[in-house]
């Protein structure tokens, strides 16, 4: 009976091809890290990435070889993270990285070693690959889904300014309360 719920659980937040958790568990994993970051007041943030131009691999190269991208690429974030951090397939050749206990800064610098690693080492059947990167710091107060925002406009950015780059997110709208935007 353990055995099967353990299956049960793992079919419900594990993506099958990357071994990844998914968007699901993601985000328990996110609300969860907010939680400790509030009581403990460190730094966490997000890095979003999107495969460049992907669709001309599987068009190219077949779908199987953009498969193998995709895991080959989940390999490679796993060998960079710390302990603390964690990688998600958020969507078809989309991921996602909790860092913990991670300035904007050092979240900056780890987004763009993921960067430099997919763009600067071949993968097997389709050759080169890039990534572009969107990366939020959380402000401690915003919704789950508003960091996540800011970081998919900062990728979205990226995109559109010659992909294969890393986009440090736009602080949040202060809401125009004491403290906001000075005329
Ligand atoms: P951009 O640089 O703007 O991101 O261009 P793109 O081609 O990567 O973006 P687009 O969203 O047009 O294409 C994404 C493609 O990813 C389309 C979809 O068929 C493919 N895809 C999604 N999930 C999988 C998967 O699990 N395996 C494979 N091989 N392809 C997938
Ligand atoms: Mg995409
Ligand atoms: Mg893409």
């Amino acid at each position: 009976m353990a055995r099967i719920n353990r299956k049960l659980e793992d079919l419900a937040t594990r993506d099958f091809l990357t071994d990844l958790v998914n968007r699901r568990r993601f985000f328990e994993q996110l609300e969860s890290a907010m939680a400790d970051s509030r009581i403990h007041k460190t730094g966490l943030s997000v890095a979003m990435f999107d495969i460049d131009l992907f669709k001309r691999i599987n068009d190219t190269f077949g779908h199987d070889s953009g498969d193998v991208v995709l895991k080959n690429t989940a390999l490679r974030v796993r060998e960079l993270l710390r302990s603390s951090d964690s990688a998600a397939r958020f969507g078809g050749e989309e991921f996602i990285i909790l860092l913990r206990e991670t300035r904007i800064d050092a979240a900056m610098a780890i987004a763009e070693a993921v960067r430099a690693k997919i763009a600067n080492v071949p993968f097997d059947r389709v050759g080169t690959v890039s990534a572009s990167f969107g990366v939020a710091e959380w402000d401690h107060s915003e919704e789950a889904r508003a960091l996540i925002n800011r970081a998919d406009r900062a990728l979205y950015v990226a995109k559109q300014t010659g992909r294969n780059r890393v986009v440090r997110a736009e602080p949040p709208e202060t809401g125009g309360h004491a403290g906001g935007r000075v005329a």
